[in-house]
């Protein structure tokens, strides 16, 4: 058998096939990534806001105005949209916080464990 004759179908077939395993490859990166950011987004869209007067919220001095804050440790600028434990949309208004799960705290809110973000 004279492998010169096979080789040439062989490498017209590696575009196709790399295209192929490229389609499959962003497939299976992109799907889940995308399921992760839509579950994320219903998940903010569906989470009750945290009170200001939950018991923890209380312990944390949490405020939903950052700048209407009496902590002593509270410093001008700081709010939770420029907070390391905030997860949610910084340009939405409530998005979700490490400390508090199950809830969304305000963007301009703030509380005593607030971690400026680097
Ligand atoms: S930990 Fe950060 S994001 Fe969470 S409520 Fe406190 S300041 Fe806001």
């Amino acid at each position: 058998m004279n492998k010169d004759l096979k080789r040439p179908e062989t490498d017209a077939m590696q575009p196709a096939r790399r295209r192929f395993l490229s389609g499959v490859a962003a497939s299976v990166i992109l799907i889940p990534l995308s399921s992760i950011v839509t579950m994320r987004m219903a998940q903010a869209a569906d989470l009750p806001h945290l009170s200001p007067s939950d018991p923890t919220a209380v312990a944390l001095s949490y405020v939903e105005d950052a700048t209407a804050s009496k902590s002593p440790t509270y410093q001008k600028g700081s709010a939770c949209d420029g907070c390391a434990l905030y997860q949610g949309d910084r340009t939405a208004a409530w998005g979700p916080c490490a400390v508090f799960p199950g809830k969304d705290v305000a963007a301009k809110g703030w509380c005593t464990s607030f971690v400026k973000m680097s």
